[in-house]
């Protein structure tokens, strides 16, 4: 392993970045989508419309990263991924800056398409997404903890540990049933 793939694994585990990520992204996310909303010379339905596709979008990209980067391709992230998948007590983020870097691309690119303010706010919503999905798993694997109004999501996700080969969602089971690899949630969450 080179010496940079070993540097991104060791920030990628670290509770240090876990932490930083967690509240870098959730500032940047907030602070993104409430001076793109204010800025916008669009209307409230366009607002509401650049929340509803950074969401949307979100939820694909999350399901999209699980299931090819972290499962399928050989990367350095699928090495690290297996030691959640190992101790579900190790909760990892990505590198803050692979978030904050990935909003900033998602944002210029669309600004080419729309005004700069609704671009921020979709860009911004992106990064919410990942900072929800950050809290909504470390409370599936809270175990009787957990939140009851959590119980759907966390059968799905504990399916996730036990098959390997589905559930990739995290926040919503919406793109496995679309993409057919839901898989069946036997155990019951509490
Ligand atoms: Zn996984
Ligand atoms: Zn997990």
């Amino acid at each position: 392993m080179s010496g940079l793939a070993r540097a991104i694994e060791r920030v990628m585990i670290s509770p240090a970045n876990y932490w930083a990520g967690f509240a870098l992204d959730g500032g940047v996310a907030a602070a993104t989508i409430a001076v793109g909303a204010s800025a916008t010379p669009a209307g409230p339905a366009a607002i509401a419309l650049a929340l509803a596709a950074g969401a949307a979008f979100y939820s694909l990209l999350e399901y999209a990263v699980h299931r090819w980067l972290y499962h399928r391709w050989p990367t350095i992230v699928r090495r690290i991924h297996r030691h959640h998948h190992a101790d579900v007590r190790l909760v990892q983020g990505a590198p803050c800056f692979a978030t904050l870097g990935v909003a900033a691309v998602l944002g210029a690119l669309a600004a080419l398409v729309v005004d700069r303010g609704l671009a921020a706010t979709f860009a911004g919503t992106v990064l919410a997404g990942y900072f929800a999905q950050s809290v909504v798993h470390a409370q599936l694997h809270r175990g009787r903890r957990a939140p009851r109004w959590l119980d759907g999501l966390r059968r799905h996700h504990l399916a996730h540990h036990r098959h390997d080969d589905g559930n990739y969602g995290i926040t919503t089971t919406v793109w496995d049933r679309v993409l057919g690899t839901a898989r069946p949630a036997a155990e019951r969450a509490r």
